[in-house]
């Protein structure tokens, strides 16, 4: 990456005060993260302190063109946060603004700056006896921030939908220095272009979020979780349905695991292993509410079991066990348990409509059968939203070589598998510069273009996370 020059960062560090500009080992924890991914060579951190902060970054970086990475947890997983290497540029990190600034529970809402981590707000709003729905695995160090540039997921999507879903109203510093406050604490708002929405999944692209209102929903007091062996991806659709409507609206998880997976985060993590039971897909679920599920729950695995819908499946009865099949779910990534062969592989964030995931897992495997037969194939994650993760990947040595001679011409092959069942190749991890230039066919020349326009509104200049996202303009656009 490309510096700024000595006398802005100087003036920069000046005016935003002591150890809000970073170099060398003070900045590698923000360079490179537990997964191993860096963002660039010798990066330049800039950690102001508030919104003002913020603002005379951004303000100053315009006027000396230095593009703006912005950056919360760093636990994307699109390379959203990797620095230009053509240009001058700083890591904007939104780490120091990290206030709740106050749970409301009577309006249901709370107001955080971007930095707050996921864990923090979870925990906030259940003190206030509410709960905020997003969740997922990177909780502890994920923040707001990246969670509403990215339009993050998680487990719970199927009941309470995305962050876009619960997010409220959003204050952002905008690429000339100007900030706008849109932290409205409206359910409804019918008053033109929704703002926030376009800042919300933006990546960092036209504005850099400073804090936002949330969105709280009833507390569960109750929750329980199973897990069920199925006899083949088949029966996903009817199961899920069965899930929907017998549970009456408790379903908060619907998620699906292979043995693969399984077996090997209880080999690496030391998990306890819930069910030896032959199949080859598991799928994980939660009921949860205000009231007990465990009737709901019972009836829901009979009702299962009599439609041959399962052929095994263990409830968790106690905080540890429950602990223990989503320590399992969390862990099932392969960066966490295949750790060594992780960046070789083919991790995907696809989404395809809900009755056609088996379809698609299936469709994968066996592309992946016929062009990578040297490798270990396999589909987890958040299938009651049609989100499955499919990973390739070799799993020792030996195979690393010849798969890589080979995963160009099967990410190709899957990526028109995806599009041809009108699916996305990213539900819920954003575009960032890992999907830029494959994820064109997935819209018309008219949207992208679109898309570019409004970035052009937003950001003149374009200094705002320059190259991510967006795939070039068509030719003659
Ligand atoms: C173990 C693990 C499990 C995960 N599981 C899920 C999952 O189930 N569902 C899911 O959706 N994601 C998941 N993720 C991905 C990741 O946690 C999310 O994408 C998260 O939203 C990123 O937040 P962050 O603060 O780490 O953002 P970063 O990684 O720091 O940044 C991500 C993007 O957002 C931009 N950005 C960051 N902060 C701001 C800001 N304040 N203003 C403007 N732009 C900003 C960055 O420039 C970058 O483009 C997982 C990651 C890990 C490591």
């Amino acid at each position: 990456m490309t510096a700024p020059a000595d006398l802005f960062l100087t003036e920069l560090a000046a005016v935003l005060g002591s150890g809000s500009v970073l170099r060398g080992d003070d900045a590698t924890g923000y360079a490179v993260d537990g997964r191993g991914y860096s963002v660039g060579d010798d990066p330049v951190v800039v950690r102001p302190r508030d919104v003002a902060g913020v603002a005379e970054t951004v303000r100053r970086c315009r006027e000396a063109g230095v593009a703006i990475v912005a950056q919360g947890g760093n636990t994307g997983m699109s390379h959203g946060t990797m620095l230009p290497v053509d240009r001058p540029s700083i890591l904007l990190s939104l780490a120091r603004l990290d206030q709740i600034l106050s749970v409301d529970p009577d309006r249901w809402t709370m107001t955080v700056q971007a930095g707050v981590t996921i864990q923090a707000v979870q925990e906030a709003a259940a003190a206030a006896g509410r709960r905020f729905a997003p969740d997922w695995g990177a909780r502890g160090t994920a923040t707001v921030g990246g969670a509403i540039a990215t339009d993050a997921g998680g487990n719970n999507v199927v009941r309470y939908g995305n962050m876009r879903d619960n997010v409220l109203g959003v204050e952002a510093v905008l690429a000339d220095g100007a900030v706008w406050d849109g932290r409205r604490a409206l359910r409804k708002d019918s008053t033109g272009y929704d703002l926030k929405q376009l800042l919300i999944g933006s990546e960092g692209t036209l504005g850099v979020v400073t804090s936002a209102v949330l969105k709280l929903v009833p507390a569960t007091a109750h929750q329980q979780s199973a897990l069920l062996a199925i006899p083949g991806l088949a029966v996903l659709s009817e199961l899920f349905e069965l899930a929907q409507t017998s549970a009456a609206g408790s379903l908060s998880a619907f998620e699906l695991l292979p043995d693969v997976a399984i077996d090997r985060v209880v080999e690496v993590f030391g998990h306890a292993k819930p069910l030896d039971s032959g199949t080859d897909y598991f799928v994980l679920l939660t009921l949860a509410s205000s009231e007990t599920v465990e009737p709901r729950l019972a009836a829901l695995l009979e009702a299962a079991a009599k439609r041959d819908l399962l052929v095994d499946a263990v409830v968790a009865g106690t905080p540890e066990q429950e602990a223990n099949l989503w320590g399992i779910r969390d862990h099932a990534s392969p960066t966490a348990c295949f750790v060594g062969f992780q960046h070789h592989g083919l991790k995907l964030d696809t989404a395809i409509p809900l009755d056609r995931v088996a379809e698609f897992v299936t469709g994968v495997q066996s592309r992946a059968a016929a062009i990578a037969p040297m490798a270990l194939c396999y589909g987890f994650g958040h299938v009651g939203d049609g989100n499955i993760h499919m990973m390739v990947l070799p799993t020792d040595d030996d195979s690393v070589e010849p798969w890589l001679a080979v995963r160009d011409e099967l990410t190709a092959s899957i990526d028109e598998l995806v599009f041809s069942m009108a699916g996305t190749l990213s539900a819920e991890h954003g575009i960032g510069l890992l999907l830029r230039d494959r994820i064109g066919p997935q819209k018309s020349d008219l949207e992208w273009e679109l898309m570019h326009r409004i970035k052009a509104v937003f950001d003149p200049d374009g200094i705002l996370n320059p190259g991510k996202m967006l795939p070039p303009r068509a030719p003659n656009a």
